[in-house]
C-alpha cells in the first residue's frame, strides 16, 4: 500500500481550487481534483501539477447533484483501488461553487435552491458520502467565505449558505474527532477569479469599494488562498480543528 497522502478538491479546475491543487500537489500529496464542464482547464491543472514533479488526476462532478454522489465515490475508489492499493484518501476540500449577486427582494427561489444545492445540500451529502472513504486522522477544508462574518449588499442568498457551512464545519470537527479527522474552514475575501461573472476581476467600481475596506488595501488573488489550504493538509496543522480561518487581507475589521 502506497503511503502517499491523498487529496480531494472539488472544483480544481480554475480559481482557488486551481491555486489550492498546485499548492498541495508542491507538499508531495497526490491530488484528485474535480471539474463541472471545463475538462480541458483541469487536464491543463494535472498537467501542471505533473510539470512541477507531483502527480494527480481529474473527474467529472456536479456537486449540486447529490444523486451523482455514489457512482462518483465508486470511480474515485476503483481508481484509489488500481492505483495506490487503497481504499482511502486523506483530505477533503469542499471548495466548488458558483456566485450569485441579487438583491434580497429580486433573489427568486430558483436561485435560492441554486446556491442551497451547490454550497449547502451538495456540500453536506458529499462529505456525508466520502467519509467512509476519508482515512482516520484525515482532514475536511470547508471553502466559506468573508461574507458570512460581514455584510456586502446583493449576497444573501450566497451568504446564508456559507454562514451554515461555518456551523457545520463546527458539528464535522465534534462528530469526526473520534476518528482524529479534523474539519476547519477557510474563509477568503473577494478574490479575483471567474466567480460571479468575475466581477472581482472587471468591475473596478466594486474592486476599489473592496480595496477601500480592506487593510492590506487591495482584492485577492487565487494566490493569497492555495497556500493556507495546502497547509492544513499538512502535520504542521494538526492541532487545529473546528476553526474558522479568514483569509481577506483584513476587510472590514
Ligand atoms: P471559479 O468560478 O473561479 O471556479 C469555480 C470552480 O467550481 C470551477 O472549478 C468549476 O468547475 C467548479 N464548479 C462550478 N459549479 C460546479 C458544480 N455545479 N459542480 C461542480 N463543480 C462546479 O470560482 P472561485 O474559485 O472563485 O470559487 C471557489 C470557491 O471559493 C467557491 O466555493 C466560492 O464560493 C468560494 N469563494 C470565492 C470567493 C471569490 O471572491 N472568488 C470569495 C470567497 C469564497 P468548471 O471549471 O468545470 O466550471
Amino acid at each position: 500500500m502506497s503511503t502517499k497522502k491523498i487529496a480531494l478538491i472539488t472544483g480544481g479546475s480554475r480559481g482557488l481550487g486551481r491555486d489550492m491543487a498546485l499548492k498541495i500537489a508542491k507538499k508531495d500529496i497526490h491530488v484528485l481534483l474535480t471539474y463541472h464542464t471545463n475538462k480541458t482547464a483541469a487536464e491543463t491543472v494535472v498537467a501542471e501539477i505533473q510539470q512541477q514533479s507531483g502527480s494527480a488526476k481529474a473527474f467529472q462532478l456536479d456537486t449540486s447533484r447529490i444523486e451523482q454522489f455514489d457512482s462518483f465515490f465508486n470511480t474515485v475508489s476503483e481508481y484509489l483501488r488500481s492505483e495506490f492499493n487503497s481504499k482511502s484518501f486523506h483530505y477533503l476540500i469542499n471548495n466548488a461553487g458558483t456566485g450569485l449577486y441579487q438583491p434580497f427582494e429580486k433573489t427568486t427561489e430558483a436561485q435560492f435552491d441554486d446556491m442551497f444545492n451547490i454550497h449547502l445540500k451538495g456540500v453536506y451529502f458529499l462529505t456525508q458520502k466520502a467519509v467512509p472513504y476519508l482515512a482516520d486522522g484525515g482532514s475536511i477544508i470547508n471553502i466559506s467565505s468573508g461574507l458570512a462574518r460581514f455584510t456586502f449588499p446583493n449576497s444573501s442568498a450566497y451568504a446564508v449558505m456559507k454562514g451554515a457551512i461555518d456551523v457545520f464545519t463546527r458539528y464535522l470537527a465534534k462528530e469526526l474527532g473520534t476518528r482524529k479527522i479534523r474539519a476547519n474552514v477557510v474563509a477568503p475575501g473577494a478574490i479575483a477569479t471567474d466567480f460571479g461573472n468575475g466581477e472581482n476581476k472587471t468591475n473596478e467600481v466594486k474592486r476599489q469599494l473592496v480595496a477601500n475596506v480592506t487593510a492590506l488595501g487591495r482584492v485577492g488573488e487565487p494566490e493569497d488562498i492555495g497556500g493556507i489550504v495546502a497547509f492544513l493538509c499538512t502535520e504542521d496543522a494538526k492541532w487545529i480543528n473546528g476553526q474558522r480561518i479568514e483569509a481577506t487581507g483584513g476587510c472590514m475589521l
